[in-house]
């Protein structure tokens, strides 16, 4: 009786088996066998050639050398590089299209439009940091937004920052959103509304672009963070100034989203920091950017860099009167000293173990572009001194950490999201190879396609 049970179960799951088998595999779980690639997995470690690597079902289920797998579509990638995909932990989106940046662009559409851009970039998880509109939260779209819209980027949102009343960010077009407190008491509010919006973390703007503007009261500051804390949110402040750090730092702000401009840091503020677990989000680029193109930069010919432009940007970087304009303009000295600063204070940063991610504020204006500034950070990184496997991991482990997102993606191992990128040449070398991309990979699927 017993064998006759055992048999008859038997034959019951050969069938079951069989017709699993009979049903079309979707593609997506189709096993894939990437072959002879040199790994960069995003822990900083000595790039691997001849590296094998299965996908299954949009996961990574072994990396080695000499891998078999039954069944697998062999995909031969000799002389390539794999890398995980990139993370922009300081982005805006939405509020850019064309030369202009205001509130009527803010739509699903132009959002999309701008996911995918980054994803043809490479670039496969970003946060946007404090500039966001209600649409983002309705309708469900938000969730949507951060688990990936098909081709495009997971978004995650700072929902709307914290600024302050005729002071930074100035009151511009798209910028009608922010909350501007100007007791403590309106704080809690402001705080709980977000935690119900569930953002991945909550900006403020402590600033005064070196003018007689009102910066935000620290005791403001102070109990933002305090309510954030609440809600376990992190809470990211955009600074310049070196004492505003020390400060910030000490009332508890989790991310610094911006070099410290003005000054060296010091190794007290350095070993807080540390202590403190403070994140460091250097956003070089828009340092550089900001006199850059008083000159003619490197990459003003080049098409990665030409085809992140919105339409009319290019025109307007090109023109006599956008080189005159940053050459003679007042603060063309102070961005130049910032920039030198900027890359001074994040070897310093980074060497006294603090965790670096990357950002580059892309988005927040034309000159600004998205997906080209995550490549030029990376060179810029380097730049200041960082090693180019260094400035990937900034790029991918570290910011994926910021975003809460390194149990399933920001390093390439096994168990994890199939998210890389496929370039034509070793970063490690030269880190401009980042731009030599020949494929994007979300959850093993190509989603680069309309590039
Ligand atoms: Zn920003």
């Amino acid at each position: 009786m017993k064998i006759k049970s055992n048999f008859l179960f038997a034959v019951l799951l050969a069938g079951v088996l069989l017709s699993a088998f009979k049903t079309p595999i979707p593609q997506k779980a189709a096993p894939v066998l990437y072959k002879n690639f040199t790994l960069i997995d995003g822990n900083g470690g000595t790039p691997v050639v001849g590296t094998d690597m299965l996908v299954e079902n949009g996961r990574i289920t072994k990396l080695g050398k000499n891998l078999k797998a039954a069944g697998a579509t062999v995909i031969d990638l000799q002389g390539k590089t794999i890398i995980p995909a990139l993370t922009s932990a300081h982005v805006h989106i939405g509020t850019l299209k064309g030369n202009v940046t205001n509130a009527e662009n803010y739509t699903k559409e132009n959002i999309i439009r701008q996911l995918k851009k980054y994803a043809d970039y490479g670039v496969l998880n970003v946060l946007s940091m404090g500039t966001d509109r209600p649409v983002l939260f309705e309708n469900n779209f938000y969730d949507e937004a951060k688990k990936g819209i098909p081709g495009g980027a997971r978004m995650l949102s700072a929902g709307y920052g914290f600024g302050v009343h005729n002071g930074a960010p100035p009151f511009g077009p798209g910028m009608d959103m922010i909350y501007r407190p100007s007791t403590v008491e309106e704080v809690e509010d402001h705080v709980a509304e977000l935690s119900e919006l569930k953002v991945a973390a909550i900006k403020i703007w402590v600033d005064d672009f070196g003018t007689k503007i009102p910066k935000m009261e620290p005791a403001i500051y102070k109990k933002i963070i305090s309510e954030a804390h609440k809600y376990d949110i992190k809470v990211v402040s955009h600074a310049y100034y070196l004492s505003d750090a020390r400060r910030l730092v000490a009332d508890g702000v989790d991310v610094i989203g911006h070099s410290i401009r003005d000054s060296l840091m010091d190794d007290n503020l350095l070993k807080q920091m540390k202590l403190k677990n403070v994140v460091y989000i250097p956003t070089l680029t828009l340092d550089k950017y900001s006199y850059a193109y008083a000159g003619s930069p490197e990459w003003i010919d080049d098409d990665f860099f030409k085809k992140s432009l919105e339409p009319g940007v290019l025109d307007m970087l090109t023109s006599a009167k956008y080189k005159t304009d940053q050459k003679n303009s007042p603060s063309y000295k102070r961005n130049n000293h910032a920039f030198e600063t900027a890359l001074k204070n994040l070897k310093r940063v980074y060497d006294a173990g603090i965790l670096v991610a990357l950002g580059t504020d892309s988005g927040a204006n034309p000159v600004r572009t998205q997906g080209f500034s995550e490549h030029l950070e990376l060179e810029l990184m380097v730049q200041a001194g960082l090693t180019p496997l260094q400035a990937l991991t900034v790029a991918t482990k570290n910011a994926s950490k910021v975003l809460k997102l390194d149990k399933d993606l920001g390093t390439l191992q096994a168990g994890k999201s199939a998210d890389f990128i496929v370039l034509g040449a070793d970063p490690s070398l030269d880190i401009k190879n980042t731009r030599k991309i020949e494929g994007v990979y979300r959850g093993g699927e190509r989603i680069d396609a309309g590039k």
